[in-house]
């Protein structure tokens, strides 16, 4: 029936107003900004880039891709590339951003961004206290601005960021167990000429 959503919804809201004059469970809000509510897991607001280690800047998991910018629907991401790489998490030299801007105030937080992302580096932030005086240059995030630990990201969605953490603990393991092994295929190849050189040697003589 037309309008029973409604009525429902009525209903809910005078049951809670009468409870809560006798029960606090009935109270549905609560005393903003002293009391909060904790975000749920699965709140998102606007991105930021998740660096591993303590330092945020060598520690950014960002190698400037650009997969990102392109991808975002209302092209509020800003990338420029360095020149200088530096290693990842398993050792490989990447790319780093040298700039990487996100414009907050053009954002629709779609998530799209951290979808596309390759290398985990980018995830959505429960912050919503952004208000600025500055509605322009305040709201134009860059890469310090945007880097926060992956410590804080397991606080924040602790489900997400333990799959993820997981699954980069096992490429570490998978790397090492390769550059071991092409180590030691080296270790032999170096091996087995220095005997096959000594065996012609000995031939010539
Ligand atoms: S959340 Fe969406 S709009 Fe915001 S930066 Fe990511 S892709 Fe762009
Ligand atoms: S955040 Fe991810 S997709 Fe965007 S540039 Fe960095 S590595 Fe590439």
């Amino acid at each position: 029936m037309l309008g029973t959503g409604i009525i429902k919804g009525m209903a809910q809201t005078a049951k809670n107003f009468v409870g809560s004059y006798r029960d606090e469970q009935y109270l549905t809000t609560v005393q903003y900004p002293e009391q909060r509510i904790p975000a749920k897991e699965n709140n998102r607001n606007f991105p930021f880039l998740v660096f591993d280690g303590e330092e945020a800047m060598p520690g950014l998991r960002c190698v400037a891709c650009q997969i990102c910018e392109k991808e975002c629907p209302p092209q509020c991401i800003y990338i420029e590339k360095d020149k200088n790489k530096k290693p990842d998490y398993v050792g490989k030299a990447q790319v780093q951003p040298l700039v990487f801007d996100i414009d907050i105030s053009v954002c629709m937080s779609c998530q799209i961004c951290v979808e596309v992302c390759p290398f985990d580096a980018i995830k959505m932030d429960t912050e919503f206290e952004l208000s600025q005086t500055d509605r322009f240059g305040g709201l134009l995030l860059d890469k310090h601005q945007l880097a926060k630990s992956n410590t804080y990201y397991r606080e924040i969605h602790p489900t997400e960021a333990a799959a993820i953490d997981q699954t980069r603990e096992e490429d570490v393991k998978k790397a090492a167990a390769k550059a071991a092994a092409k180590a030691k295929a080296d270790a032999e190849k170096a091996a087995a000429k220095e005997s096959s050189s000594e065996t012609g040697g000995s031939e010539a003589t």
